[in-house]
């Protein structure tokens, strides 16, 4: 199935009217590279340093449901049915419901925060104070996207993708394809995006919803088990030093809290 043929046929969000405009890759199960969107780089700010973000201050920096070493949910997930865990543990059976978790919660977190990601607030997909994400159109091009309509392109993307039994295999006996690994990095890219704009762009509003325990959670998840396969680029993670990443310093704290036990630098 194609990347946005299926728009709206499956998982929870309805299909906004922006989507219209989307481009059209070849192919479900397109190399990490192509169509991917990437970043265009900006000149480095000129001006005073922007105040230190609200998700790195205290109490909010260290508000987490799970007190203690993510590393040990990674391990094994509670629940994760141990013999399914042993099954699929290896990168090319990896266990696609957790990233099916993943997905499905990063998606509720937005759902709720549509109202204000909006193309007048967010008329770019801004991951840092000098860091815009642009996606890659049908001719090659970078173009710079609202934030609302990059989103749903990810998400219908990694929704029709986790629906797709030839990408992700849910019958016993069905191989993972050889572009499994690739697939589950661009996917994990794509997602870590998701969270780093609405790290940077909107955690005020989930403090106003006193949902950062919960957000916090899920992304400390989502990178422990990331470093833990090695899905995460810490390129990705941090970007470049004249547009770093906003959740890259969000890493580097929790590490060095001990939320992090993982061996990536
Ligand atoms: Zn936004």
């Amino acid at each position: 199935m194609s990347f946005f043929n299926s728009i709206g046929r499956s998982m929870a969000r309805a299909p906004r009217s922006n989507t219209k405009r989307a481009p059209t890759p070849t192919s479900a199960t397109f190399p990490a590279d192509a169509q991917s969107p990437t970043v265009l780089k900006q000149s480095p700010s000129i001006g005073p340093p922007a105040p230190k973000p609200l998700y790195l201050c205290s109490p909010f920096v260290e508000a987490a449901l799970v007190k203690g070493n993510f590393k040990t949910i990674v391990v094994l997930p509670k629940y994760v049915d141990i013999m399914e865990w042993v099954a699929v543990n290896s990168m090319h059976a990896f266990p696609s419901r957790l990233l099916f978790d993943f997905y499905t919660n990063l998606n509720e977190f937005y759902g709720v925060l549509t109202e204000f990601c909006t193309q007048h607030n967010c008329p770019t997909m801004s991951a840092g104070p000098t860091l815009n994400y642009t996606w890659i159109n049908q001719d090659r091009k970078h173009v710079h996207l609202p934030a609302s309509t990059y989103i749903d392109y990810v998400m219908t993307w990694v929704a029709n993708m986790l629906d797709d039994d030839s990408v992700f295999p849910t019958k016993a006996g069905h191989d993972f394809p050889p572009s499994f690994p690739s697939t589950v990095k661009h996917i994990y890219r794509q997602l870590l995006r998701v969270f780093a704009h609405i790290y940077h762009a909107h955690f005020a509003q989930i403090l106003h919803l006193r949902s950062e325990p919960h957000f916090n959670s899920l992304f400390a998840h989502f990178l422990a088990f990331g470093a833990e396969f090695e899905l995460l680029e810490m390129k990705d993670l941090k970007g470049s030093s004249s547009s770093p990443v906003g959740v890259g310093a969000l890493w580097e704290r929790w590490k060095g809290m001990g939320i992090l036990a993982v061996s990536a630098s």
